[in-house]
């Protein structure tokens, strides 16, 4: 009843084709990416502008319905999943420009804005934006600040907060607050701003992005290195690391993750050596062709006393995407063999040897096959684990024990529950492994100043 009255006071101010309520429709808005939480909205808006925002959140607000903000929903943690008959307000609508300071390479955007879009944008003006997820074709930038998405180049540059300055929100009931600022220092108050860098919808409806952008790389060039085995291939990336070679970028990827692209896509670019375990992917920034070729002999020395078996050297952008694009399609492939769960593991890069024998060990205790991939010069590895052929009494043993035995041996290596997905309701049932009941107290606090009614994403993140 009361989502039919919210949406007869929305109409007063939202055009019809901004509103969305018809039952038929909604049910296509059950799903985010992760595909396992289903929950139909009973209404799903698009603002246009910051006051469309205000106007159906003080709403909302008023009216106690929970609203979920939404951008691509190519989320892997469910976190964009509206509450079943809540407010799902989709912000790619709002996908403008609003202002580039060229000089200052200081941008104001929309949150609407699809990433690709933003760094050819800012591309074609000499600018560079970083962040790279393999999403970054349809995920939008309010999404990428909410989950603080990051990507293969993060090893260089960081993730998506590292380049937030400045944001406009508004808050659960309707006000409309800025944070941040523009200049280069500040120590001026709690930064409001970075506690919205992965906050996942759960504090307020960002409107508006300030984000300050780099110069691009002159000259790149990607390596691919096999090894015979993970202990091979992962010990590199610490020698690599303190190489001093300008490296952007270092994907591991075990054989079976080449294997299952392979059975996904014919004509790769690559032919699996019958002894290889694991590759290694590797993106590296030059200030030319020829400082470009120091870097890969150089990259070729420090390898020379390493157990490594074969290297390819890209000599083209194409032949650059060519490689990238195996790394790109692994999770695509994963999806397309079986049903899955993906655990975003982080540890110190210096315990990732470790981390692999202990996903292996739990999967022969488990009876699970994973795929294990990702971001592993930042200690970040995707671990995607197979249902395959179990049944349900199987499977849902995996998802409770078999992950939980996962996240506290991640934990006591010293690492975290998600390195860039996030934690939604995916991983909400784990928070109590991470932190304390005092450090959870305080995140409550916090959701509490910040949306005292509890209707912004609620049930996410927070147990
Ligand atoms: C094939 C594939 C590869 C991926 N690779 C990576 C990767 O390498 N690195 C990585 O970090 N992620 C990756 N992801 C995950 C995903 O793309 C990121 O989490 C991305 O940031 C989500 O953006 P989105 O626009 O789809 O946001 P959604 O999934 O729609 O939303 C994500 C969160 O942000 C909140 N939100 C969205 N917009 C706003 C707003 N304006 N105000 C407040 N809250 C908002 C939502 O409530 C939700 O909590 C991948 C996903 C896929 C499918």
């Amino acid at each position: 009843m009361e989502i039919k009255l919210l949406e007869n006071i929305l109409n007063e101010r939202l055009q019809p084709d901004q509103i969305v309520s018809d039952e038929g429709l909604l049910d296509s808005f059950s799903l985010d990416e992760t595909g396992v939480y289903h929950a139909r909205p009973g209404l799903v808006v698009y603002p246009l502008n910051i006051e469309d925002i205000s106007f159906v959140l003080s709403n909302c607000n008023r009216l106690k319905i929970p609203l979920t903000p939404r951008g691509a929903g190519t989320g892997l943690s469910g976190n964009s999943v509206s509450v079943p008959g809540g407010v799902l307000m989709i912000m790619d609508k709002m996908n403008q420009v609003i202002s580039f300071d060229e000089e200052s390479g200081i941008i104001r955007i929309m949150p609407g804005m699809i990433v690709d879009l933003l760094k050819s944008y800012v591309r074609e003006r000499g600018w560079y934006y970083p962040v790279d997820p393999a999403s970054s074709g349809t995920s939008l930038i309010g999404g990428h600040v909410n989950t603080n998405a990051a990507g293969p180049h993060s090893f260089k540059y960081g993730s998506t907060k590292q380049y937030v300055n400045a944001l406009t929100l508004v808050m659960a009931d309707g006000t409309i607050i800025h944070t941040g600022n523009h200049v280069e220092k500040s120590s001026t108050g709690y930064n409001l701003t970075q506690l919205i860098c992965g906050s996942e919808g759960t504090l307020a409806v960002v409107g508006e992005i300030s984000l300050k952008l780099v110069r691009p790389p002159i000259t790149e060039g990607t390596v691919l290195i096999s090894f015979a085995s993970y202990e091979d291939g992962l010990n590199a990336i610490l020698a690599l690391r303190k190489s001093g070679v300008n490296i952007s970028a270092i994907e591991w990827m075990e054989r079976a993750a080449i294997e299952i692209v392979a059975g996904y896509e014919d004509n790769l670019s690559i032919e699996l050596e019958p002894d290889c375990a694991c590759h290694l992917l590797i993106d590296l920034e030059a200030k030319g062709n020829e400082d470009l070729e120091e870097e890969m002999i150089r990259i070729g020395e420090l390898l020379d006393p390493m157990p490594s078996l074969n290297i390819l050297v890209s000599d083209s952008e194409q032949s650059r995407q060519k490689l990238w694009r195996i790394r790109k399609l692994i999770g695509v492939a994963v999806r397309h063999h079986s049903i899955y769960r993906e655990v975003d593991t982080v540890v110190p890069v210096s315990m990732l040897v470790r981390l692999i024998e202990i996903v292996k060990e739990v999967g022969n205790k488990y009876n699970f096959r994973s795929i294990c991939y990702g971001h592993a010069a930042n200690g970040n590895i995707h671990v995607n684990i197979l249902r395959e052929n179990k049944d349900d009494t199987e499977w849902n043993k995996i998802l409770r024990e078999g992950i939980e035995e996962i996240f506290k041996k991640v934990i006591e290596l010293g690492g975290v529950l998600s390195g860039e997905h996030g934690i939604g309701l995916l991983n909400r049932p784990f928070m109590h492994l991470q932190f304390s009941e005092p450090e959870l107290t305080i995140m409550k606090g916090i959701k509490a100043v910040f949306d005292p009614n509890h209707i912004l994403n609620p049930d996410k993140v927070i147990p």
